[in-house]
């Protein structure tokens, strides 16, 4: 361990960046990492949900967005325009990390004990919207070879049995379907943080109109 000299924020990480089995570039742990600790922020900058899909679109550029993060109803997370090797941590279906957000930012804490050398995984679990269809599902595909892999990073379908059905509202206004229902958050005064869907259109292929 170096000095201590930084600000907190910027202590060294307890992982590293290497080619993952998962998905392009993986975290994987360079010493053990206890249960609950804080790993590392997820920085980004910090937009409206208005410019988050100005920016971005899941269906046109034919993939999802992994750098959003849902901060609060108004405000999103955006790391894909700053460095942060917290943008680097893979979905899995069996995660040993977890995303929560704690004191107005979302932070990676590690959900068990982690060995040197394990990839650091936590749940996208993208947050579901009304305007969906069976072809956004095929957007989401997962295959991050866990046994309980659900197959897909959208979160996983826990209420209305019929959802899966494009609404026909052009211009309706996103709502999350999925407003997370985490039991459990270890850490007090977390919740847990949600990453957001982008660009969803309606069946009848009417544009939204930004602004
Ligand atoms: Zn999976």
């Amino acid at each position: 361990m170096t000095s201590s000299t930084f600000t907190p924020s910027s202590k060294p990480i307890p992982f590293e960046l290497r080619p993952s089995s998962i998905q392009g570039t993986g975290a994987f742990a360079t010493r053990r990492i206890r249960k609950g600790e804080r790993i590392i922020e997820y920085v980004g900058e910090r937009i409206t949900q208005a410019e988050a899909d100005r920016r971005y679109d899941d269906e046109a550029m034919g993939r999802h967005h992994t750098f959003l993060f849902n901060l609060d109803p108004k405000t999103v997370l955006d790391a894909g325009t700053l460095h942060n090797e917290a943008r680097y941590i893979n979905h899995s279906c069996a995660p040993n990390c977890e995303a929560l957000i704690d004191k107005g930012g979302i932070y990676i804490f590690a959900l068990r004990a982690l060995e040197v050398g394990e990839e650091l995984v936590y749940d996208y679990a993208y947050e579901r919207t009304e305007e969906m269809g069976p072809d956004s599902e095929s957007l989401y595909v997962c295959r991050c070879g866990a046994a309980t892999c659900r197959g897909t990073i959208l979160a996983p379908e826990k209420k209305a049995p019929a959802r899966k059905k494009a609404t026909k509202k052009a211009g309706a206004k996103k709502k999350s379907a999925s407003k997370s229902r985490s039991a459990k958050n270890p850490v007090k005064g977390t919740k847990r943080a949600t990453k957001p869907v982008k660009g969803k259109k309606s069946t009848g292929g009417r544009k939204r109109l930004a602004g």
